[in-house]
């Protein structure tokens, strides 16, 4: 297990290009005072994913990709895939993220998909799963994340490793790593952040189920309405190895404010 930070930055489409890449310079210009014990990466648009990962790279920061298609290449206007991502220098991909699951209707079925050519291509996804306030006011928190959980690893087979080849299309990297972020619908984007103990204890149930079906010791982050003022507040708890940040990382004094919360 990591015993690294896990700070992770979804700026979703919340900047442009000039924004996006202004805010990137900036954070790697204070790249002194991001602690070691930091493992960050930067989920910009993929408009900006390019110059974004050329300002960050010489820092140690990595990108990730926001949404990926499951097929390499062909007639899919307006997709990006995997392969394509991994190509533009991304090491992670956000797969499962209620808002597209929500906003874009995007089933179980299409992030199982997306999670297989994630790792096909030699990333590695950070699987978000979450409860609507729904779910939880009728006592199906536990059952919607095993659902979500269940239908994104059960039976996943793991793309062994293969030379580099180029094309590299389906050279999975053998390494099993598997991210997690926890994410209460209700907590995304409201200022309502779960309580730090709630959160914990979700992890703890993920952590098991992934374990059993994967026989991979997942990174599990927290993600909904992390600020600066409760970022401590989560990683004070063992189980959780990091956050997952949109509106408060698209914004360099309160990403900088959570660095020197941590
Ligand atoms: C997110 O979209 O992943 C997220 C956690 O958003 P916010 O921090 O804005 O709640």
């Amino acid at each position: 297990m990591s015993n690294k930070i896990y700070l992770f930055a979804n700026w979703k489409m919340y900047l442009d290009y000039d924004e996006s890449n202004i805010l990137a310079n900036a954070i790697a210009d204070k790249k002194k005072s991001i602690p070691k014990s930091v493992k960050m990466a930067i989920f910009p648009s993929a408009l900006a994913l390019y110059t974004v990962g050329q300002a960050l790279r010489d820092v140690g920061i990595s990108i990730g990709a926001q949404n990926t298609h499951w097929i390499d290449k062909g007639g899919y206007t307006g997709e990006v895939s995997a392969v394509m991502y991994k190509e533009a220098g991304c090491q992670y991909a956000l797969v499962g993220h209620s808002e597209r699951r929500h906003l874009f209707h995007e089933t179980n079925h299409e992030v199982r998909q997306k999670i297989e050519a994630i790792l096909l291509a030699g990333l590695t996804p950070v699987i978000c799963v979450g409860e609507t306030e729904q779910e939880r006011q009728n006592n199906k928190t536990e059952s919607a994340i095993e659902i979500q959980i269940r239908a994104a690893l059960q039976n996943l087979v793991w793309p062994k490793a293969k030379p580099r080849t180029e094309p590299f299309y389906g050279s999975g990297t053998g390494n099993r790593e598997l991210i997690i972020a926890y994410e209460p619908v209700w907590a995304i984007g409201t200022g309502q952040a779960c309580d730090p103990q709630e959160a914990r204890r979700m992890h703890e149930l993920i952590k098991k189920q992934v374990v059993a079906l994967t026989g991979v010791s997942p990174i599990i982050l927290y993600g909904g309405s992390v600020k600066p003022e409760n970022i401590a507040q989560y990683l004070k708890n063992p189980n959780i190895n990091g956050v997952l940040v949109g509106s408060a990382s698209a914004n360099f004094e309160s990403w900088m404010k959570i660095i020197s919360n941590i």
